[in-house]
């Protein structure tokens, strides 16, 4: 398994190596080969078509120029699908009825199907590498940074000026920013990224981690053993693959059928051909002329550009408005979403609570117990680890040795400071032996004022209660009316305790609060939500909400504050933390959904027109062309409208 992910990370590097030496002339080919192909296939054809009586031979060989020109990349495809796949697919039918019209002397209708149909293949790449351009212009928003230990101090730095030998620390729910070896501490870690496994792998001093790869619930410092500028590069193709492959169910429907009705197609164009000169003593000529209209009306040329055009549109326009859709299957399944479950902290409220009151005991001072706080917190990355640490100044973090970090989901967490150890989170987490009266007595006055406790306790007691207020965003209660308005139902999950969860869903104005929730217990609400809602978006930022993410129908995660594990987990990442995004986010859904609902009406109905008209009275080959190809540029254009 290790050698996997090893040579795995090499073949990134070579991606993005391969991607350095591109000249300029591949990245135009890239960008313009297929639209300057169809365009040259367009010219050469009318060319022949104009000296057609003058020079016949010339004519000939110039139309077949523009064959070629305008049907090498839609041949490939087609011949690719038959030989690794052994099935038909349309480019190929398309392939087929032109050189079949060619065959019968028909080489302007032939080489105009080429045209049109190598446009619409240039239209759908181009679709293609603007969602692919408008993504990565996306991960700018968010730089990679690690955290180094330079002369004892913590750095930020960005992860393309790490250097080998480079010591990181790595906090609870944090991506690997590096290829490195544990120097200090133990974790499980996440190697999905890389091996495609996420079982958990235990990680002890001195063994391997690698870049990109998702930190546990310990705390691990390694030693950088090759530097990786690659890591977030390799990670952005992969989303952006991701995007363009994980396709809707509707696409994933209509490509089975194009299939089968590929052969069928087949089937009738030889019967077309073979039966009535035999039959009926037609000409063959003249069933062959048939047969080739038959085709090329029949193919399902504007079926198949439906769905995946409109879906890549909307995908670019989100992700210039800062959503980032890891596929355009999760903006159908946002468009039908009827609920949204909202985590609390972090999601709802800013997530940066400021501390409002310190109570100790055991003859300590507020400060050394918010000291104390900091010093342990400052290895959590959870939005009230911060807040503590942020208050209580960095000197507090100075000259204490602290092993054995463990960071309990839901809970809090505990480790050993010089040498005693300390459990440190919410009022359930502590030994319930500890919280005599008079403690519990503060915490309920506290917890009555809707403030969020962080209790310190050690093995002779509880040590003190530190209580935060966090602050709604501003706009969190406008967000949560407008989505009512437009129909969706609203919950909160939190895990903090229910009264501070009811006096923020109050001000936020949510329809259902849950509170002292463990991150299972999330992930149980979405199975029930899922139940009587059908499909249930979850919003969320914290390793807690993971698992809710990941079991709802569309997982949403904050960008900029979220952790690791809920961006790596999220179907759709708010790169600015911006709920307001929601709501458009939720509407375009819908209309990208309307549009692709018009374009299979209407290419549908387009198709059958013309097989009945065609079996009725007979149409020419080049209004056939017009007729299906013009259908099929249109449903592009219409699913382009989305861009906008
Ligand atoms: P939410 O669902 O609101 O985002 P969490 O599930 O992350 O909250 O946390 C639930 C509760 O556990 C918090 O309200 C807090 O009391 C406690 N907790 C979690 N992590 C920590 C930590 N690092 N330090 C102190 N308390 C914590
Ligand atoms: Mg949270």
């Amino acid at each position: 398994m290790m050698n996997q992910s090893v040579e795995m990370s090499h073949l990134a590097d070579q991606v993005v190596d391969n991607k350095a030496v591109n000249s300029h002339w591949e990245e135009w080919k890239a960008k313009y080969g297929e639209g300057a192909a169809a365009l040259l296939s367009g010219a050469m054809a009318l060319g022949a078509w104009f000296v057609t009586d003058l020079w016949p031979i010339f004519s000939i060989i110039l139309y077949s120029a523009a064959f070629i020109v305008g049907g090498y990349v839609k041949a490939k495809e087609g011949l690719e699908t038959l030989v690794k796949e052994k099935d038909l697919d349309v480019n190929l039918l398309m392939i087929v009825a032109a050189l079949g019209a060619a065959s019968i002397g028909y080489w302007a209708e032939g080489a105009m199907l080429i045209f049109i149909f190598a446009l619409s293949g240039a239209l759908e790449t181009y679709t293609m590498n603007k969602s692919s351009r408008d993504i990565s212009a996306l991960m700018d928003l968010k730089p990679e940074n690690a955290r180094v230990i330079r002369e004892g101090q913590e750095m930020l730095v960005s992860i393309e000026a790490l250097q080998i030998d480079d010591v990181l620390l790595v906090k609870p729910g944090e991506r690997v920013p590096a290829d490195g070896m544990v120097t200090e501490g133990s974790s499980s870690i996440n190697q999905a990224s890389i091996t495609g496994e996420s079982i958990p792998v235990d990680k002890m001093v001195g063994d391997e981690v690698f870049a990109g790869t998702l930190n546990g619930e310990g705390v691990i410092f390694i030693q950088v053993t090759k530097t990786s500028e690659s890591s977030l590069f390799s990670k952005i193709i992969r989303m952006v693959q991701e995007a363009q492959q994980e396709m809707p169910k509707s696409q994933v429907f209509v490509e089975k059928f194009e299939r089968m009705y590929a052969r069928i197609i087949i089937l009738a164009t030889s019967l077309l051909i073979v039966v009535p000169p035999l039959v009926f003593q037609d000409t063959w000529s003249a069933a062959l002329y048939r047969a080739m209209v038959f085709i090329v009306v029949a193919s399902p040329c504007a079926l198949a550009a439906s769905i995946m055009p409109a879906m890549l549109s909307a995908i670019s326009n989100s992700a210039r408005k800062g959503l980032l859709f890891k596929g355009g299957a999760h903006i159908e399944n946002l468009s039908r979403v009827k609920a949204i479950a909202f985590d609390k902290t972090g999601t709802l409220t800013i997530g940066h609570p400021v501390v409002a009151e310190v109570v100790s005991y055991q003859g300590l001072t507020s400060q050394e117990v918010l000291e104390i706080a900091a010093s342990l917190e400052s290895y959590s990355n959870h939005p009230i680890a911060k807040a503590i640490v942020d208050h209580a100044g960095s000197d507090a973090l100075q000259g204490h040795s602290i092993s054995d970090f463990q960071s309990i989901t839901g809970f809090g967490l505990q480790a050993n400071r010089n040498g005693i150890a300390w459990k440190v989170g919410k009022p359930a987490f502590m030994e319930s032996d500890y919280l005599f009266e008079n403690i519990m007595l503060d915490i309920e006055r506290m917890e009555n004022e809707g403030k969020t406790l962080v209790v310190l306790q050690n093995p002779s007691g509880i040590a003190g209660i530190i209580a935060l207020q966090d602050q709604i965003r501003p706009d969190t209660s406008r967000v949560i009316r407008d989505l009512k308005a437009i129909g969706i139902h609203t919950i909160m999950l939190t895990g903090d305790q229910q009264k501070t969860a009811e006096a923020i869903g109050r001000q936020a104005g949510i329809q259902q609060v849950y509170a002292d929730l463990l991150p299972e217990d999330k992930l149980s609400i979405i199975k029930q939500l899922k139940q009587s809602h059908h499909y249930v978006a979850m919003v969320g930022d914290g390793v807690n909400d993971a698992p809710a993410l990941a079991t709802a129908s569309v997982g949403i995660a904050m960008g900029a504050g979220g952790s690791d594990v809920a961006l790596e987990t999220a179907d759709l990442v708010l790169m600015n933390d911006d709920l307001s995004k929601l709501r458009d986010a939720i509407i375009l859904g819908r209309r990208s959904r309307r549009i692709v609902k018009q374009n299979l009406v209407f290419s549908i109905t387009v198709i059958v027109a013309l097989i009945a008209t065609n079996f009725i009275s007979g149409i020419p080959l080049p209004l056939g062309v017009v007729g299906h190809e013009g259908s099929t540029i249109l449903v592009i254009l219409n699913g382009l409208r989305l861009l906008r």
